[in-house]
């Protein structure tokens, strides 16, 4: 059987990589085989290789068009990696830029990745701005403190999820990360990727 392509958004400390982190534990005990991708550790790389960035969330605050090609060059990195196994890719449906809000997902990054499901991590605003503060000495999420521009920006992700799944056909999977609870977030992401 094709291995699957299973894309996981949410808004910035939502708890992706720890919800991801999960997926491949319990994928593991269940024999199940994934390669694990963070996209924006592949951009990241390329932006660091060019002296653009000193940290991966000066990524978002880079000019549209500069964030624009190592975007594409990622998803071309990416796409290459995927070759038959299931991948999980961990990733933005929409990046907050000083030029507003930009997908991280456009018809030219899914028609590289080919994602059959969309997994689109939330939490309640509250609990997000929670996270964001617990990590302020390791992460800059600060930039959407603002419990009205989080719920904004958390319609934002699920509108422009859906116009991907839309461009590419995948499913749209919404995924509560309640508080101590990645390991159930997991569960109900495991079974897309077989
Ligand atoms: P980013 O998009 O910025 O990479 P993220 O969505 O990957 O963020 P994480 O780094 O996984 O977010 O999580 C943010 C913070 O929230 C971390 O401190 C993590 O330990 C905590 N966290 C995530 N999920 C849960 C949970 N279910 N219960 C308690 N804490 C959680
Ligand atoms: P993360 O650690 O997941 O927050 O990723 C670091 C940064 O990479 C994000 O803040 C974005 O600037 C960038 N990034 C991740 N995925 C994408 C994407 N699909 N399109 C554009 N930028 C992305
Ligand atoms: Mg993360």
């Amino acid at each position: 059987m094709a291995g699957k392509i299973v894309v996981l958004v949410g808004l910035p400390g939502v708890g992706k990589t720890t919800v991801l982190n999960e997926v491949l534990k319990q994928a593991g005990e269940r024999g199940i085989a994934v390669k694990n991708v963070n996209f924006g550790d592949v951009m990241f790389g390329i932006a660091t290789s060019r002296g653009l960035a000193k940290s991966r969330d000066d990524v978002r605050k880079l000019r549209v068009e500069t964030q624009a090609s190592l975007q594409a060059e990622a998803a071309a990195s990416i796409s290459k990696m995927a070759a038959g196994a299931s991948v999980i890719i961990d990733t933005h449906a929409i990046i907050k830029t000083p030029q507003g809000y930009w997908p991280g997902l456009p018809a030219h990054i899914v028609n590289a990745l080919h994602p059959n499901h969309i997994a689109v991590v939330e939490a309640e605003p509250t609990v997000i701005q929670q996270r964001r503060a617990k990590d302020s000495g390791i992460r800059e999420r600060q930039d959407d403190l603002d419990l009205q521009e989080i719920e904004l920006s958390m319609l934002m992700n699920r509108a422009a999820s859906m116009a991907s799944a839309v461009l590419c056909g995948a499913s749209v999977l919404f995924v509560r990360n309640e508080e101590g609870k990645a390991a159930e977030a997991a569960s109900k992401i495991v079974p897309l990727l077989s």
